[in-house]
């Protein structure tokens, strides 16, 4: 154990969520020594698990699905080796229920706009004339100027390109819900637009990405054994209370308890709303509050039930119209079977629900369940537990994506890294990997 009151080390990374891991990773591959330094007794920030009481099983606070285009996360999970936890189908497929039925959206492999017109011409409900209206999105999401699309919302960008019911109620309104975590009406066009020329990327061919364990098995032990071997520490259960300063330069980064250790370079990887809380009056100053505070908190709702009899066919289904907005079969996702048939119900978004009572969200999903899969009709639930995760992700107003800070903070060796920060995505550990890495980077880039 090294004296906390004495060590020195090259990089204090204050938060060990994903932001925090990735940045840590990479420093510790370039053989910085590291203390990672995270509040709670477990690491992960927003993607953990924790044990089950009554049934003994895993349960993650709220699953997370990745897509083949995030490839920050995806180097992130080679680095620590753990990156065959997550199962990617070979192309983009979700399955969308209905009062009609079931519709699949199956991206094939063809160039550029071809493969989601041909994915969209295969779903019910879609007719080729409504395909020819789309044809400008993927254009305008890759081309047009972010500056333009952060000043209107989804749903206004939507009707500026003429895009038909059909395939905002069957295809763009849900992933948008579900990757910006807020409605159309409210998300910011740039934002979206970010994330689906990423997912229809030439590059990102892939589909949906699964893990297929708790998800905490993704970070924990492999990352304390790269810190480790670099020399740094992985601090848990410790609270950082302050950075403390010399002239401009950060020096100190000091605990709840009083303890300090010193350090050449802080990363604060801290959710938006503690940056705040780890300067002093004076240092706070100079922050821009504004952005901070205006970035504001959305909820994130999961519905865990597990049920006598299989109700899903397939990993992951979209419920059209039905407050639960998708549900995850763990039957097809964790490699390590449950005695029981684990189904997840997921609404995102300020949608009103994270204020319902546990009783009323189980009673819904179920609901939800029986209205989309006949299966579910004769299914008991024999446990059930409900995630309410209030502040998941900030809120992906227009106007916000250029006011984000970048890796650079007012002082030369303190840097920002997290969901928050001005990596072009939504909250997503797409975001949060990509700014733990750009930090890594450009500390390494002066040090080196
Ligand atoms: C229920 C839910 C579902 C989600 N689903 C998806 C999904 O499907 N796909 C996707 O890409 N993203 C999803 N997200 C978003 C994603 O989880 C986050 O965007 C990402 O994990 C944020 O990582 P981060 O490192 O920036 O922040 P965090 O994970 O919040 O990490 C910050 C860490 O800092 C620690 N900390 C704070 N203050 C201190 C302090 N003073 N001292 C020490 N430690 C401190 C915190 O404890 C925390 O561990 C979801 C989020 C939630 C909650």
């Amino acid at each position: 154990m090294i004296d906390p009151r004495t060590s020195r080390f090259d990089v204090a990374v204050i938060g060990g969520g994903v932001a925090g891991i990735a940045c840590a990773a990479e420093l510790a591959e370039a053989d910085q020594r590291v203390a990672l330094i995270e509040q709670r007794p477990t690491l992960g920030g927003r993607v953990h698990s924790h044990r089950d009481s009554m049934t003994g099983d895993m349960i993650d606070n709220g699953p997370h699905l990745m897509v083949g285009g995030y490839f920050a996360t995806r180097s992130l999970l080679r680095r620590l080796g753990t990156s065959s936890l997550v199962r990617f189908q070979p192309r983009l497929e979700i399955a969308m229920c209905d009062e009609d039925g079931e519709t699949v959206f199956r991206h094939r492999r063809l160039p550029r706009e071809l493969g989601l017109a041909a994915g969209l011409a295969g779903m019910r409900g879609i007719s080729w004339r409504d395909v020819w209206r789309t044809r400008d999105l993927l254009r305008s999401a890759r081309d047009e100027s972010r500056e333009k699309l952060d000043a209107m919302s989804c749903e206004v960008w939507f009707d500026r390109l003429g895009i038909p019911e059909s395939v905002r109620r069957l295809f763009l309104n849900p992933i948008c819900l579900s990757a910006l975590n807020d409605v159309p009406a409210r998300a910011s066009a740039a934002l979206f637009a970010n994330v689906l020329a990423r997912t229809f990327s030439d590059r990102g061919t892939d589909g949906l990405g699964f893990i297929t364990v708790p998800q905490t098995d993704l970070f924990e032990g492999a990352i304390q054994n790269l810190v480790e071997q670099a020399g740094g520490e992985v601090m848990l259960g410790k609270r950082a209370k302050q950075v403390l300063f010399h002239g401009e330069r950060a020096v100190w980064v000091q605990f709840a308890d009083g303890r300090e250790i010193t350090a050449q370079h802080v990363v604060v990887a801290v959710p938006h709303r503690a940056v705040p809380d780890l300067f002093d009056e004076q240092h706070r100053g100079a922050l821009d509050s504004g952005i901070l505070e205006s970035l504001g908190s959305a909820p994130i709702v999961n519905i865990h039930l597990w049920l006598n009899r299989p109700v899903l066919e397939r990993p992951l289904l979209g419920l059209i119209g039905r407050p639960t907005q998708f549900v995850l079969g763990l039957d097809h996702i964790w490699t390590e079977p449950s005695r029981h048939h684990r189904v997840i119900g997921i609404i995102s978004g300020p949608t009103g629900h994270a204020e319902k009572s546990h009783a009323e969200l189980i009673d819904q999903m179920m609901e939800d369940l029986r209205a989309c899969l006949p299966e579910a009709w004769g299914a008991e639930v024999v446990r059930s537990l409900v995630v309410k995760e209030r502040a998941a992700t900030f809120l992906p107003c227009p106007g916000l994506l250029m006011r984000r800070p970048g890796t650079r903070s007012p002082w030369p060796n303190v840097w920002w890294a997290g969901d928050w920060t001005a990596s072009g995505f939504p909250a997503t550990i797409e975001g949060a990997a990509l700014s733990g890495s750009e930090a890594a980077r450009a500390i390494l880039s002066v040090t080196h």
